[in-house]
């Protein structure tokens, strides 16, 4: 699992900034809070082979009583709880505020690993003006620019150091196929998650069996529907409670986070009365950067009239054109409609993810797109492919070999990606199509 930092500090210090520096993300999750000035940030970033996931979190004065800085507090306590290591972020310039000894205060009374950063350093002689922050009695304070980058990588390096038990990259095992679907039903909260999933678990096809090696600390819940074996990841929570399951939590994004990059297939459900929000598009963002096959259910489907219908089909078409190779499910959870199809994308997106395409009948394909359309000359380069293998699984990855191929126009890869799509039937899976030029 990815580890998860959190940005903490009073407002102003730099803490989005940071963010900005740390995540890689076109776009970055937003957790909107209704009545929040500041809405938490999410999102993934690497350093070399690593990777994580970052939250920044609003201004935050722990002994905030009222109103919204009360519920700043709480969100800002909710990301330090579901974060691996927190980085304190405080103002090299503006020197200790009585908010950061506050700070200070509540997250030593944590004992979560916690790295102090002086922010806005470029430009200070180092040592001197720093040795007041000792008095957060926090350790060492790291100082950092994070409008210039500088310190940035190191600060890094000490937060993933400070996580006590994050294994080694070197050491992780590659994946065996075992012929069971991980299966992640990801989803605002309110859009019907627990009520599906509860429906699913009381059908009497499923039958459930013991998985051994389950995910840590995390609920899964393995099952086998029509021969097929499944493992439900949790998303949000789930407790048992008796037969049923039940989200507790109701939402947490860095569950949500988790669970897309550990599924093979993503199941996004969204709320028919409430059309596709900003969230919705958010996390749909994710699961594509993710590479997740993805199926997509539009439920509450009996609770909208005609109208309503053709509207959030037309918002599907433009808020999330980018998930156009999904299959789409109108269903209602609540009044069992539509469901078996969804069990049929699900089945069908996990085999587009996992196919196995070889080099020849690859390379046939290739030659056959350009023998029917070649890709333009650009100036004075002309394009040439030669062979094609297949570079990855989950999602799956074409290499295309051949002179000249940055010169290859966006349009013309994705014309090829529709003549693959269609050859190897690829549904519900991302496709990434890579040029390596020799010359
Ligand atoms: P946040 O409220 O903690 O998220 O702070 P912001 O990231 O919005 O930054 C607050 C202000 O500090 C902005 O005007 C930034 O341009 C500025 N700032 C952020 N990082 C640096 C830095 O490294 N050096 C300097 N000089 N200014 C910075
Ligand atoms: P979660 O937060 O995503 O797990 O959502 P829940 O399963 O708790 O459902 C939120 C609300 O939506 C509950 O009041 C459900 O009864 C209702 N709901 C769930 N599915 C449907 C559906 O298909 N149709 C309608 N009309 N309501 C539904």
């Amino acid at each position: 699992m990815k580890p998860v930092i959190a940005l903490v500090g009073r407002p102003n210090v730099g803490k989005s900034t940071l963010f900005n520096r740390l995540t890689s993300s076109r776009d970055a999750i937003v957790a909107d809070f209704a009545g929040l000035t500041r809405d938490r940030h999410y999102g993934n970033g690497r350093l070399g082979k690593r990777e994580y996931i970052v939250i920044d979190t609003g201004g935050f004065e722990p002994d905030a009583s009222e109103g919204i800085y009360r519920e700043m507090a709480k969100q800002t306590r909710q990301a330090v709880a579901e974060s691996d290591v927190v980085i304190f972020v405080v103002d090299a310039r503006a020197g200790i505020s009585a908010q950061d000894h506050e700070i200070a205060q509540y997250l030593r009374r944590l004992g979560k690993p916690t790295v102090l950063v002086a922010n806005k350093a470029e430009g200070m002689t180092q040592g001197l003006q720093l040795v007041e922050f000792f008095e957060l009695g926090l350790g060492e304070v790291l100082p950092v620019s994070s409008a210039h980058g500088q310190g940035v990588r190191s600060m890094l390096e000490t937060a993933l150091e400070a996580i006590p038990g994050l294994p080694d990259l070197d050491d992780e095992e590659p994946e065996v196929e075992t012929g069971v679907i991980r299966l992640a039903v990801a989803g605002r909260p309110n859009v019907g998650k627990s009520t599906l999933i509860n429906v699913w678990l009381g059908e009497e096809r499923l039958v459930a069996f013991d998985l051994p090696g389950t995910t840590r600390d995390a609920i899964s819940v393995p099952f086998e529907r029509e021969g097929q074996k499944y493992e439900l990841i949790d998303t949000a929570g789930l407790r048992r409670k008796g037969k049923v399951f039940e989200a507790i939590e109701k939402f947490s994004v860095v569950k949500t986070l988790q669970a897309i990059e550990n599924a093979h297939v993503v199941l996004l459900l969204l709320d028919a009365t409430q059309g596709v929000t900003d969230q919705d598009a958010h996390i749909a963002g994710y699961i594509l950067e993710s590479g997740r096959a993805v199926v997509l259910a539009i439920n509450k489907w009996d609770a909208v009239d005609a109208y309503q219908r053709e509207q959030i089909e037309r918002q599907i078409e433009t808020r999330l054109a980018f998930l156009k190779f999904a299959s789409l499910h109108l269903i209602s959870a609540k009044k069992r409609q539509g469901l078996g199809p969804v069990w049929k994308s699900i089945a069908q997106a996990h085999a587009s993810a996992m196919r196995k395409m070889s080099t020849p009948v690859l390379t046939r394909l290739l030659l056959e797109a350009v023998a029917f359309q070649a890709p333009q000359r650009s100036g004075m380069f002309r394009p040439k492919m030669r062979y094609a293998h297949q570079g990855g699984m989950n999602p799956p990855v074409i290499v295309i070999h051949g002179n000249s191929l940055e010169h290859v126009p966006d349009a013309y890869k994705r014309f090829l990606e529709g003549r693959f799509r269609k050859a190897f039937d690829l549904v519900g899976t991302p496709l990434r199509i890579e040029f390596k030029t020799s010359t």
